[in-house]
């Protein structure tokens, strides 16, 4: 607890709360934001207000007030949980992780930056040349993936649209070797359709080429510069922002050089970019029965992207080639096939690229060269920065695993905070009186469970051979779920006029109700791209665009294999992700958002305290408040600590540890601040370990 801080900036541990009282909670956040106090803990938790401002807080002055020292000694940063998560990483030999949540616009993506900064800028003290290039290309990767991964959406001007988990590998001095990103489900519909408001945006890098890249090279790519001539980005093309998207191609390019990507591979980046916006101006027209290209200039130029012949690129383009029996036919798409496909095509090939990039870069960062039985175990910090919880006009299947991609992280914070914490306390006999919450696993499991869940209906869905719309899932669902408290649809609820009749459902969140359409679900679930593109990209003459498709390899009567969904996919990276993240000793940033406006000034009382009701933030500080900061089984504390008390030095002759821990810390003063467990001593201020680790330093 950071008491030397002023009171003129409110508390800075909410635990420290007169009366723990929504009211009082909300007054204190409030007078922080307003005297630039943007972090606030809840015991090890840090709240975070975005300030919509540039703060002087993270520079090399505020890492040197920070470096090593106990969290309550300083004012709450940031940076005091990243080093606590790296303390406790490099003295208890423990993998850690760093978790960031937050609807979307809340700050998660600056504060991941600023925790990586931090940890950069404290380590290496000896300045090794290899440590310090590990560093430099995990910063670098920073730069890239949001370049590829980030867009302008109307909630945030820089939003990630996938989701990133990073882990940083240490050696036994503490340094880092290197590290591995996991990526999640990329919005990649994005490519191809952006929401109407003149704010909106496709991902960045296609905005920085366009703007960025010389001349000569543009041409190369018969790319203008004038993003209203390109169909897919058309809506949201209308650049009215202060991004410099001129200065972060540099950057970005530089960065994929240092990174290591050849030159060769930057210009196969671009030349796919080009390619999609080339792909979203093909237009096709018919001649009776047969479909066409009508801009068949516009197939040379894919051609010389995708270095491959014209006709390869047209044929792909109108025909599917299918096995009947031992038969292998061309088919010949119709006008909508073909268009279907072209936006399939455009799609996967960006996120095709996406992936490749994160695999580039892991290939280069992962670590290399280290052997355990010389070094010693490597340990781990992740640092997991996801897209926040959002609602917008009109949501559809990204949203929904978006959406449920945070109810699973709020369920892991329930579990391991306020579940796990009480149910400890219980079973050690501590008298506790039960902290109540709302438990979110119920919506988890409307999602995912199996043979029930949303998702399992909709693999059903799309396992149908017949043709299954999206208003015949929606009619599944309703079938299903006509009971479940947190789904309703205009169906089950007619007087609901806000939602529509045969397109959409609603659930009530963790973090508030959100209508989805059911438009598209089925084609973005079973998220088919036709073979013949597969086909296509893997017989280019480029050898690294070739590389990204190997399953171009197969002919047609080879594959057989029905592919996971998405819905499939995501569910299954969404629980490693959480076991990956349960196995660590986690620490957790908890950043809201003050305003819809972007404002610096804005503290919008209840949206603020809407935020804070959701994220279980009031529950936290009960639970904290009434809980103790650490724990320990008794023999391992008297082996820490029995130098200090005669009582205990060498040898204690007491019935047992636990009187044996009694006896020491009655002799220390300490009796009032803690408690005894069955198996643990329960010690509740971090202030009685930091004293009995300096009486114990000065033995
Ligand atoms: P999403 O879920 O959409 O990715 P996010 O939580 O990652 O959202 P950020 O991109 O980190 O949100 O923050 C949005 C914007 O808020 C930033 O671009 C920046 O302008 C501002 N911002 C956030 N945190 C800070 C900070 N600590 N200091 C100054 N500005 C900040
Ligand atoms: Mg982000």
């Amino acid at each position: 607890m950071a008491e030397h801080e002023s009171l003129e900036f409110g508390k800075a541990d909410f635990v420290l709360l007169d009366n723990v009282s929504l009211e009082e909670f909300m007054a204190n956040l409030k007078l922080r934001f307003e005297k630039g106090r943007i972090y606030t803990y809840i015991g090890e938790v840090v709240v975070s207000v975005n300030p919509y401002r540039a703060m002087n807080i993270y520079g090399r002055d505020t890492i040197e007030q920070y470096k090593g020292r106990e969290l309550y000694e300083r004012p709450p940063h940031l940076f005091a949980i990243a080093d606590a998560a790296y303390k406790a990483m490099k003295r208890r030999n423990k993998d850690t992780c760093i978790v960031i949540s937050g609807e979307s616009g809340a700050g998660k993506t600056e504060a991941s930056k600023y925790i990586m900064q931090y940890i950069a800028a404290i380590t290496n003290p000896s300045q090794r040349a290899e440590v310090e290039r590990v560093k430099n290309m995990l910063l670098k990767s920073n730069c890239v993936l949001e370049a590829f991964g980030n867009a302008k959406t109307n909630r945030n001007d820089n939003s990630s649209r996938f989701g990133k988990y990073m882990d940083i590998n240490f050696d036994f001095k503490g340094d880092p070797i290197g590290g591995h990103i996991n990526n999640y489900l990329l919005e990649k519909s994005r490519v191809i359709f952006q929401q109407e408001g003149e704010l909106q945006r496709c991902f960045k890098c296609i905005f920085q080429l366009m703007k960025g890249a010389p001349d000569a090279q543009l041409r190369s790519l018969h790319i203008q510069r004038d993003p209203t001539a390109y169909t897919y980005i058309k809506v949201g093309g209308q650049i009215k922002s202060s991004i410099n998207d001129s200065a972060d191609f540099k950057a970005v390019t530089d960065a994929m050089k240092v990174i290591g990507f050849t030159t060769e591979e930057i210009q196969t980046v671009y030349k796919i970019l080009a390619t999609i916006l080339h792909l979203g101006n093909l237009k096709f027209g018919s001649d009776g029965d047969v479909t066409l290209i009508e801009n068949s200039k516009l197939v040379s130029i894919l051609g010389d992207l995708l270095s491959t012949k014209d006709e390869n690129v047209e044929k792909a383009l109108l025909y599917r080639t299918v096995a009947t029996g031992r038969d292998v036919i061309d088919k010949q798409h119709t006008h909508q096939e073909a268009s279907y496909g072209r936006d399939a095509l455009a799609k996967a090939i960006y996120e095709r690229l996406f992936c490749w990039i994160v695999g580039r870069i892991n290939d280069i960062i992962e670590v290399k060269n280290y052997d355990v039985r010389v070094h010693g175990k490597n340990t781990v910090i992740g640092v997991l920065d996801i897209y926040g919880f959002e609602i917008f006009q009109n949501n559809s299947f990204e949203q929904f695993c978006i959406n449920y991609c945070n109810e699973k992280l709020q369920q892991l914070f329930i579990q391991l905070v306020l579940k796990q914490e009480q149910e400890e306390y219980q079973r050690e006999g501590i008298p506790w009186k039960h902290i109540d919450y709302f438990n979110n696993q119920i919506i988890v499991d409307l999602v995912e469970q199996q043979h029930k869940g949303i998702f399992a209906v909709l693999d059903e869905a799309c396992m149908n051979v017949g043709k299954v719309t999206d208003e015949m899932f929606l009619q599944a669902l309703n079938g299903k779920l006509v009971k479940h408290a947190h789904y309703t649809s205009r169906k089950l609820s007619p007087t609901d006029k806000n939602l529509e009749f045969d397109r959409d459902f609603r659930i009530r969140h963790y973090a508030g109700d959100v209508a989805y359409s059911v438009v598209g679900f089925i084609d973005k679930n079973k998220d088919t791209l036709f073979q013949d593109f597969k086909r296509l990209l893997y017989n280019s003459s480029n050898p690294v665009l070739k590389a990204m498709w190997p399953e171009g390899k197969l002919r047609i009567t080879e594959v057989t294999k029905r592919p996971l969904t998405a819905a499939t996919l995501f569910k299954n990276s969404m629980i490693s992700l959480v076991e990956n993240l349960a196995s660590k000793e986690p620490y957790y940033v908890r950043c809201i958002k003050p305003n819809e406006v972007k404002s610096p000034l804005l503290f919008e009382h209840e949206r603020c305290k809407h935020q804070v009701e959701y994220l279980g933030l009031l529950e936290n500080v009960r639970v904290r408040r009434a809980g103790f900061a650490n724990r320990q089984i008794y023999p391992r504390f008297l082996q820490r600590y029995k130098m200090i008390s005669e009582f205990t030095w060498p040898n204690h002759d007491l019935p047992s540890d636990k009187e044996a821990v009694k006896r020491l810390l009655q002799s220390c003063g300490f009796e009032h601040d803690v408690a005894y467990g069955k198996t643990k001593v329960f010690i509740r201020t971090p202030r009685t370990i930091f004293s009995l680790e300096e009486q114990r330093a000065e033995m």
